[in-house]
């Protein structure tokens, strides 16, 4: 019997009609340590409070879309994971940064049920999002850190990836998506895409 569940957790409401900055979680809001089940042990990464802030200033949706493979094989139970996600959170808010919404997809890679379709490169949570809040998806943009991220991302028709950290820099070629590298995650601000936009239609 598979442990796999997903969550969905509702925190703050999103106008219908608007993009979204969607956000892998576990090495782009905070450190990633790898399969994370300590609340105590969640760091923020450098930049992401900053950058997230300035998407709740100018009114754009915050989701968070995280694979939690970790609740599938039996590293860590539902509760623990509610923990951690719950304490980063609460790190967030004590920069003066929040998230509209959190998708986990804790299922195990060799999940074949449909709680599988939520687990990236498959785009399920963020389709999902799109339906259930009304998401412009085609002017959304997404942060990760993996190539699966911008598989996901590419997917669900966003309109372009920022890829943090540059181990999978030589794979980009191999998604048919426009994606950013970015060094520092302060550099992403509504203003940025902005200029980003404009450059690529120039
Ligand atoms: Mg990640």
């Amino acid at each position: 019997m598979p442990h796999g569940s997903n969550v969905m957790l509702v925190r703050r409401p999103i106008a219908p009609g608007t993009p979204a900055l969607f956000l892998d979680r576990d090495g782009v809001v905070n450190i990633d340590t790898g399969y994370l089940a300590d609340p105590e042990s969640v760091t923020l990464r450098d930049g992401a409070a900053t950058m997230i802030a300035a998407f709740n200033a100018a009114a754009w949706p915050v989701v968070i879309v995280s694979n939690q493979s970790g609740l599938g094989r039996g590293y860590f139970d539902l509760c623990t994971m509610l923990a951690v996600q719950e304490q980063i959170e609460v790190l967030l808010l004590h920069e003066g940064a929040y998230v509209n919404a959190v998708f986990l997809c804790g299922t195990a890679p060799n999940d074949v049920s449909p709680l599988a379709e939520w687990r990236k490169p498959a785009p399920g949570m963020l389709t999902t999002a799109g339906q259930l809040y009304d998401i412009d998806l085609t002017r959304s943009v997404l942060v990760g850190d993996k190539i699966t991220d911008m598989q996901a991302a590419a997917a669900a028709g966003l309109l372009l990836g920022f890829l943090v950290d540059d181990g999978f820099v030589a794979d980009i070629q191999t998604v048919p998506f426009p994606i950013h590298t970015v060094d520092h995650l302060a550099d992403i601000s509504p203003a940025a895409l902005l200029s980003w936009q404009t450059l690529e239609s120039s």
